[in-house]
């Protein structure tokens, strides 16, 4: 018997993880290799990071039989408000308009990284190589990975290969892909903050002249603040102390949510999209922020991540991947670069457009923003259409986007 993997993933971070836990398949082997040594994290209370899950990803967490335990973890969003700093325009989607319980959910990432890290060992179908860092691939037959682990080289052989390193990714360099860069000009200071009076099931997307800010439920009175600036801003906001940041949180955000009574650390960072020319390139498919790195303004990245692992399940559900040969191969994911770049594209220029209509100071552009939000607001169709896209379905489906392992 072949003792070499028929899949091989490089990275084992959110994406890495999920992607192991969804192809696995009765007689299927995967190998995960992670550089870091990935034990289970802490719940952080006001210094988590948390990532907002959309309708989609929930649904493909159902496929994966991971929902129940994930749910009773996160929150759930069943109002998204939308406002524009100084603008009189407001729009707020409804779970309750489209028959659900929720539109999405947040979690911190820890909680969720333990809940896969702890699937993943239970799986006999997935051997976990951490402290492991990729350094080459080469090409034959199957595709040689070339790694070292605690105790010196190490190589495996796979019939596929799924690369999940992240965004500075080195297998994506070493397989020859070029990527495009694209700085926003922006950064963002992401924290953590509780509230006086929770609306605990609404989340809120303000936008601002200096850029877009974010409020996620985490529960109780808990909100997780995304706020973007430009990167002179977020160095000035991230230097103040917990007052003065609460004090300038609350002149740009209001009332809403009563007063912002403690703030947790501040992280700033540079906000840049990147995006793989290519998503598959001899038996790897690039997936999760090694294909692209998107503005967090709609909260897509993770998101868009577990559909394309969502339809690599699917086209290969029942091929034993060992015995694709290389034109078999090369048509399969021909057909996933085609229908998975056409939405990696919408989702792309839905976020830049969103960051050009909504960060700009000229007045012209105030007025459009601001009827642009009441039009939303009364025109059913059109706020479905927006819905669809938040929750993920705009690009119609497959068997784990409702629910079903294909
Ligand atoms: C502020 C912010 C907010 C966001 N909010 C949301 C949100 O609400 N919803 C959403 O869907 N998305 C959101 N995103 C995007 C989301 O965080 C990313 O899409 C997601 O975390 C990418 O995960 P990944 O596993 O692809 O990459 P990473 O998390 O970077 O994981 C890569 C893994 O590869 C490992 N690795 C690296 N190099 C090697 C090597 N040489 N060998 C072996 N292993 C290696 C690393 O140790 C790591 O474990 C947000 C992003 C930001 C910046």
């Amino acid at each position: 018997m072949n003792s070499d993997p028929e899949i091989a993933i490089v990275g084992g971070g959110l994406v890495g993880l999920c992607a192991a836990l969804a192809i696995q398949h009765p007689g299927r082997q995967v190998h995960v290799i992670e550089s870091s040594a990935l034990a289970p994290k802490k719940a952080a209370g006001l210094e988590s990071r948390s990532i907002a899950l959309s309708y989609a990803s929930v649904q493909i967490f159902k496929a994966l039989g991971l929902w129940n335990a994930i749910k009773k973890q996160a929150a759930p969003i069943r109002t998204i408000h939308i406002s524009s700093q100084g603008q009189w325009g407001v729009a707020r989607l409804r779970a309750a308009d489209y028959a659900l319980e929720a539109l999405g959910y947040v979690i911190e990432s820890n909680i969720l990284g333990n809940l896969l890290l702890d699937q993943v060992k239970k799986s006999n179908l997935i051997t976990l190589d951490t402290e492991a860092k990729f350094e080459s691939t080469a090409q034959g037959e199957t595709v040689q990975l070339n790694f070292r682990g605690r105790n010196g080289p190490k190589q495996v052989n796979a019939n596929l290969v799924l690369v999940a390193d992240g965004g500075s990714s080195k297998a994506r360099t070493s397989l020859g892909i070029e990527h495009r860069c694209i700085d926003y000009g922006q950064s963002a200071v992401i924290t953590n903050v509780r509230v006086s009076k929770p609306s605990p099931y609404t989340a809120y997307e303000r936008f601002t002249p200096q850029g877009p800010l974010a409020m996620l439920p985490l529960g109780k009175s808990r909100y997780a603040c995304v706020w973007t600036h430009d990167p002179d801003n977020t160095d000035r906001l991230t230097g103040l102390d917990n007052d003065q940041f609460a004090e300038a949180l609350q002149k740009c955000f209001g009332y809403r949510l009563g007063f912002i009574e403690q703030v947790g650390q501040r992280h700033g960072f540079s906000l840049h999209r990147s995006e793989a020319l290519t998503l598959a390139k001899n038996r790897c498919v690039l997936i999760g922020s090694a294909a692209n790195a998107l503005h967090p303004v709609a909260g897509q990245g993770f998101n868009l991540a577990l559909r394309d692992v969502a339809s690599l399940c699917e086209l290969f559900q029942d091929e034993s991947i060992r015995n694709l040969n290389e034109i078999a191969m090369a048509d399969i994911l021909s057909k996933y670069e085609i229908s998975r770049k056409a939405e990696h594209r919408q989702v792309i220029r839905l976020g830049d457009g969103l960051v050009s209509l909504y960060s700009n100071e000229l007045p012209l552009l105030g007025h459009l923003r601001a009827g642009a939000l009441s039009l939303l607001d009364i025109i059913p169709g059109l706020k479905a259409q927006v819905a669809l896209f938040g929750m993920g379905f705009t690009f119609g489906g497959n068997s784990m986007l409702r629910g079903q392992m294909p």
